[in-house]
This record gives C-alpha cells, structure tokens and sequence, in this order.
C-alpha cells in the first residue's frame, strides 16, 4: 500500500515538516510565532463553511486518529447528533503515555496553538461550547505553556464569548492528570475528568452517545486535532497528496532505542521502518536491528524481515497488529528479548487498574512466569502457560490494556521462541549471566 511516488524516495525527500515546522524557532510557542507560519489561517476558512461542511471537508480529507487507533476524524465528528438539545463536548487526550510514544508531548511544548486552533475549527464543527485538555499531569513545563497559550488566545479574541466575531462562544479548559496510563483510555479519561477514580466504562455506548457528564462528546488525540488547521487551510486535496489511499497526510513517528539520532520525524504515511532509520542515520555504529515495535509496546514486535513493512493501517496495520502511535522503539542484537518484555509486562501489571479480572490477574501471573524464565529458573511448559494466559487477556479484557499486555507475549513467543528455550536450558540469561541470580 506504499505509495507509488514514495517506493523510491531519497529519505531526505520524505520529510514532511508540518507540525514540527518551526520548533528550532525562537519562542516557538507563541501566538506572533504562530501566526507568522499559517497560524489561524484555517479556522478563518473553517468559519467561513457551515460546521456541517467542515465535518464532510475532514471526513473527505481521510485524516485518521493518531492516538493509535485510527479512527476516521471526521466520522467521529459526525456522530454526534444534532438537535438533541444537550451540550456537546470536545475532550483533547493528551494524557500520552504509550511506552516509547513521545510526540504529542513535544508538539504541545513546541506548538500549542495548532493545538487551539484545530480545538476551535472542531468545536464549531461539533457545535460544543467547551472544550477540555486532558494532560498528563507530569509534564509540568508543558502544562504552564499550555496555561500560557490558552491565556493568550483568549486575549486574542480567540477563545471566549464570541471567538473571532463568530458568535461561537468557546471556553478551554487545560486539566492536569495525576499519572495513570489508564486515564489514556478515552472513558477512564471522562471518568477521571468527573473526579471519580479513573476506570475504563464498558462500551458501548461510545463516548460520542454518552461520554462526558453523559452527553455526546468528541475524544480526540492531540496530533489528530492539531493536524485540522494545516488541512483546512492547505486543502484535503494536499493532505491527500501524502501517504496511501486509506492512511492519507502527514504524521510524527518517535523513533528511540538504540538509534544514531532518535527523535520525531514528520513525514508522510506508510513510509518504512527502513526509510525512518535512512533518515535518521540508522542504528547505532556497528549494530543492527533485531526488533521493533511500530507503535510502542501495545503493539505486536516485529523484526529485520519487516523492514520493508508500510508503516500504515493497511501494511504493519494488516500484519496481524495495529499501526498504534507510531512510537518505532528499536532494539539491537545486544538486547535480551525476555528482558525486555518482563519490563514491558511489570509496567502492564503495575498500569492495569484492577477493574476486570482477566487483565488484573492475568498481568499479574504473566509477570510470575516473566521473571522466572528471565531469572533462569522456567520449565519448558512455562512457554504454553505463558501464550495460554495471554489468551485469557486478550480479547477478553474491559479495554485494550489487557490486548497491550498480551501482545508482545504473543508476538516475542512467535519471533523468538529459541530465546526463551536458551533462558530455560541454560538456567540463566546468555545476554547478561551475573542477572540469572537475581531473583533467586
Ligand atoms: P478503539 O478502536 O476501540 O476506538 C477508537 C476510537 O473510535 C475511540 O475514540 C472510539 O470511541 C471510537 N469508536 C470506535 N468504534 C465506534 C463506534 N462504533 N461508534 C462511535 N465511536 C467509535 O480503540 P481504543 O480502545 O479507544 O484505543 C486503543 C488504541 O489506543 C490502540 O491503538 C493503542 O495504540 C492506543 N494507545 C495509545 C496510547 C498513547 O499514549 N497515545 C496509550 C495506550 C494505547
């Protein structure tokens, strides 16, 4: 599904800087800088359109979600009804915390206000008259700049009692979380926004029939937002221009691990793991890649053979995975896979907010089998009680932090089996034999 126009691509011809334009500039973050790079250009356009036409306008522009999921934007704006007489709500997820995801956090530090805009053109596009940011409340520098930005586009005329002369009334309000990976998942989120202790609800119904205080509301990630401005004023047909037929536009990945320069590349959809690593200058001198993940550790592992995997929903999207956040973490030959997913699997147990059964207990006793094995001291029949558990999580969970547990269980048994077989028969790990005592 790689774009033809991209298959032969020099990488420096991918970069696509969008979001990310201007982050080196000086004051980044402010209003003038803003301004002086499109800054409020496309909620001009949108004003200027009817909310419904703003909503098709996404809808054709085939932005999807880039909290993980995917979803198409502009058809979750148009799920809200109309005429219902309840207030609508607008619910910005920036509580980001995707093991090795790491792009909304400096999008909002470098750029908050194509964060503001795109909440504006969304709220006339929803008809709601208040939006929340929901932010992960350790990010304490971005939080104030955040406070800073809102400060300013209210002073703008912006934000507040009829933005920009629209007769749109429009109040923002930045709420901070208190650090739980669960608050990320959308109705745990509207919980916790609530004040009440921050669970997953069963769904459906979706958030957009009964989200917050149980009226119709819009959750969206903070990249999917804050991409809406550059489409609105650039045009859908720009957008289009980048990425595949079903993955189209733009998008940051977060390339870390064991990387020469990590870091956010902005470039178009269904570009390569292999291409991202030409770009930045590939692994780390005199290593090479043994496995990756293409959307942090919720989403299965993969290896060197797919390298050449189009980093859209229809490519690793179709490999049996989800594309996910794009957070690609790469791993070199030096690194002990069972370590690596006992650590992935101890954040899982500790993240998991006890609400169902499967995923309370089952990240717990996957935990058990983990440390033992890496510890050098599993069975052979470990490895079943190990997939079999994962398959009582998955699937079968409240929310997808149980899926996120069992996939790199399920995928690091597939890829490297042999591995785990040497921690058994070798009673240790051959990566690191002073750890095989360590929990001994
Ligand atoms: P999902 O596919 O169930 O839903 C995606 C979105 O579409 C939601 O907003 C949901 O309300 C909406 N939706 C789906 N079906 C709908 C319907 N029939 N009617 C109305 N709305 C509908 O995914 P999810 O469980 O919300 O999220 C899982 C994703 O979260 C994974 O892809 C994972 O990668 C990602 N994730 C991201 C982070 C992060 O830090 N960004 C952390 C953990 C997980």
């Amino acid at each position: 599904t790689l774009a033809p126009e991209l298959k032969d691509t020099g990488p420096e011809k991918l970069l696509a800087p969008v979001l990310s334009a201007f982050w080196d500039e000086d004051r980044s973050w402010t209003l003038d800088v803003y301004r002086r790079h499109e800054g409020y250009e496309g909620l001009r356009k949108a004003l200027a359109m009817s909310p419904d036409d703003v909503i098709a306008y996404v809808k054709e522009s085939g932005l999807r979600g880039r909290g993980g999921a995917g979803f198409p934007t502009g058809m979750k704006w148009q799920f809200i009804p109309q005429g219902d007489g309840k207030p609508h709500y607008l619910v910005v997820n920036a509580d980001e915390s995707e093991p090795g995801t790491c792009k909304d956090i400096p999008l909002l530090f470098a750029n908050p206000h194509s964060l503001i805009e795109g909440i504006a053109i969304a709220c006339y596009a929803i008809r709601s008259s208040h939006a929340f940011i929901y932010l992960r409340g350790e990010v304490v520098p971005v939080l104030r700049r955040l406070h800073e930005a809102v400060r300013e586009a209210y002073a703008a005329g912006l934000l507040g009692k009829n933005a920009l002369g629209s007769g749109l009334d429009l109040e923002l309000t930045v709420h901070a979380g208190a650090g739980a990976y669960i608050c990320g998942e959308e109705t745990a989120l509207l919980d916790s926004l609530e004040g009440r202790r921050g669970q997953p609800r069963l769904r459906p119904p979706f958030p957009a029939v009964a989200g917050l205080y149980a009226c119709p509301t819009v959750v969206n990630n903070v990249e999917s937002i804050a991409s809406v401005p550059t489409i609105m004023n650039r045009g859908k047909e720009w957008f289009r221009s980048m990425g595949s037929e079903k993955s189209p536009g733009f998008t940051l990945y977060s390339l870390s691990g064991h990387v020469a320069r990590p870091g956010q590349y902005e470039a178009p959809m269904g570009i390569t793991l292999r291409q991202l690593l030409d770009m930045s200058g590939g692994m780390r001198p005199g290593h090479r890649l043994k496995f990756w993940t293409p959307g942090g550790s919720s989403t299965p592992m993969f290896t060197d053979e797919h390298l050449d995997v189009p980093l859209d929903y229809e490519g690793v999207g179709a490999a049996g995975s989800m594309l996910g956040t794009k957070a690609l973490q790469c791993f070199d030959e030096t690194t002990c896979v069972v370590r690596a997913v006992t650590r992935w699997t101890e954040f899982y147990a500790h993240e998991s907010c006890g609400k169902c059964t499967p995923c309370r207990e089952g990240t717990y006793w996957l935990v058990q089998l983990m440390r033992d094995i890496e510890a050098g001291k599993g069975r052979m029949s470990d490895l079943d009680k190990l997939n079999d558990i994962a398959d009582n999580i998955n699937g079968k969970a409240f929310c997808a932090l149980g899926d996120g547990a069992a996939s790199p269980i399920f995928s690091s048994l597939k890829y490297f089996r042999e591995e785990y077989e040497q921690h058994i028969t070798g009673r240790g790990c051959p990566f690191d034999p002073a750890r095989s005592t360590a929990w001994a």
